[in-house]
């Protein structure tokens, strides 16, 4: 259907300059130009209407134009907009700190000894913000209480990501922005991932649809965390910091860990004197499912350092928090001339508007009530996805509650890869958005995080547009595929 493009798109394609986008490609043809949006659902340009499946880039918990969220800023608009943190205070960013420390600390049935407090919060703009801020105060941390030599050593998992700021990519292991921006980085270890299904050490065939569940291994991954750490104190360079995303790492493909991952690797690193830095960025906010608000705490670990940003305004406003512990905010005080002062900050530091809407998105996400309807709809997900399995593209289906990734496979009997410039990911995602369903994939990867507002109904039209668009793009192959024994 031949449309004339629209003045929005003509200037959009005129000036703006989009992120991780190739521009050439982007100038090939008219953009979708999102006008509206309520609940899952957003309307483009020409009144076509889609379901936000990956709710408006991982930020979105609540739907949008939540008339409770609405209302919240629509109060604080009525108030003021933003006031300067730099010597003074404001009641949003006040309340909101101590609602989040509130909610921070609760661990499941099984809190791993050792875990400490977070009692204090330092607000920043975005996620990458909010880890160059862990990192910063980790560094300077570990200086004030080991002494300057050696110097601080962070270790980081393989294929991690923390942000797109300087230090926060330095903390990552993603080749491709490594090669980018080498010169500028500083060093981090990596140690392997626990990433089940492309594991040299799981013995387990691929033949059903979640690796983790038909895991056969020893614990390796555990072990390479343990020897990593065992070299760096041998070298007499200590870590001084592992950086971690709980329980699903998610720009790195959405890989989860098993369960029992993170509780024994908490154990290595606080033995080896290490702070836990947990990068929640995307996990926070209820998103890996359970009664947990955060990643960590379902495997029963508080860390020293929690960056959270996305969720934290149901994804209405860029605000970020790093949440930390006495003992690392104590290490900063001194007399003025000491000038043991933490010196970083951002002009936005605390935006009323963003902690006011944070503020009601937490008093949504908090009764028992919510977090019951989030779990129902998190195992109707479940079952939904099962029907993936019988795709022979379909190689391994990861759901840590309302976050999924689906793997995609030249051949699912041996993992073979696309190769990345087949663009299979992209490409089923431009089918589904055909299908009016929003998402995107990370390579091979195809992710589905919809909103907790989102229907059964709405749930079903989604898995049904990411099957009929596997279907349509990946080539089949004749290998009958053995049936699931039990549910991803
Ligand atoms: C998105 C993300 C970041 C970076 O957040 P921005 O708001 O994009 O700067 C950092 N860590 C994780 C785990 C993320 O998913």
């Amino acid at each position: 259907m031949a449309r004339r493009p629209s003045v929005v798109a003509a200037l959009d394609q005129a000036h703006v300059w989009h992120p991780f986008t190739q521009m050439r490609d982007w100038l090939k043809s008219e953009p979708i130009v999102l006008t509206e949006g309520r609940g899952t659902t957003l309307r483009d340009q020409h009144g076509r209407t889609y379901l936000d499946a990956n709710s408006s880039i991982w930020t979105n918990l609540h739907g949008h134009r939540h008339p409770r969220l609405d209302a919240a800023l629509r109060r604080q608009l009525g108030k003021v907009a933003h006031t300067s943190a730099l010597g003074l205070a404001s009641e949003p960013a006040a309340r909101l700190a101590a609602e989040l420390v509130q909610v921070a600390n609760t661990t499941g049935p099984a809190p791993v000894p050792g875990n400490p407090t977070l009692t204090k919060v330092f607000y920043s703009d975005d996620g990458s913000t909010a880890v160059e801020t862990a990192l910063k105060l980790a560094y300077e941390f570990t200086r004030r209480v080991r002494g300057p030599k050696p110097s601080p050593r962070f270790l980081s998992l393989d294929g991690a990501y923390h942000g797109d700021t300087v230090g926060a990519v330095s903390v990552g292991h993603i080749d491709l922005f490594h090669k980018a921006y080498g010169g500028l980085l500083f060093r981090a270890d990596k140690v392997m991932a626990p990433y089940c299904y492309r594991c040299p050490f799981n013995r387990a065939k691929p033949e059903r649809s979640d690796a983790r569940t038909h895991r056969s291994c020893q614990w390796e991954c555990v072990g390479a965390v343990e020897q990593q750490l065992n070299r760096a104190r041998q070298s007499g360079r200590p870590v001084s910091a592992f950086v971690y995303e709980p329980r699903m790492q998610g720009a790195a493909g959405m890989i989860p860990q098993p369960d029992g991952w993170l509780p024994r690797v908490a154990a290595l690193v606080r033995d080896h004197g290490a702070l836990m830095v947990a990068d929640e960025v995307m996990t926070g906010f209820g998103r890996t499912g359970g009664d947990s608000l955060f990643a960590g705490q379902s495997e029963g670990v508080v860390p020293d350092l929690m960056a959270v940003a996305k969720g934290l305004t149901g994804g209405y406003l860029p605000l970020a928090a790093t949440l930390t512990t006495p003992s690392i905010f104590d290490a900063f005080l001194g007399e003025y001339a000491e000038f043991r002062t933490f010196f970083h900050g951002h002009s936005y530091t605390g935006n009323a508007l963003g902690c006011a809407v944070a503020r009601e998105s937490l008093a949504l996400l908090r009764p028992a009530r919510a977090a019951a309807a989030r779990r129902t709809l998190e195992s109707r997900l479940r079952t939904g996805l099962t029907r993936l399995w019988e795709l022979q593209a379909v190689g391994d289906i990861r759901q840590c509650g309302w976050v999924v990734g689906i793997e995609l496979v030249r051949d699912w009997t041996r993992r073979t890869p696309f190769p990345l410039a087949e663009r299979i990911g992209m490409r089923v995602c431009e089918a589904m958005a055909r299908r009016g369903v929003l998402t995107r994939a990370i390579g091979n990867v195809v992710v589905l995080m919809p909103p907790y507002c989102t229907s059964q109904t709405e749930l079903s039209q989604m898995i049904e547009a990411l099957y009929d668009s596997i279907d349509e793009i990946s080539p089949t192959s004749s290998v009958s595929k053995p049936s699931l024994r039990h549910s991803p």
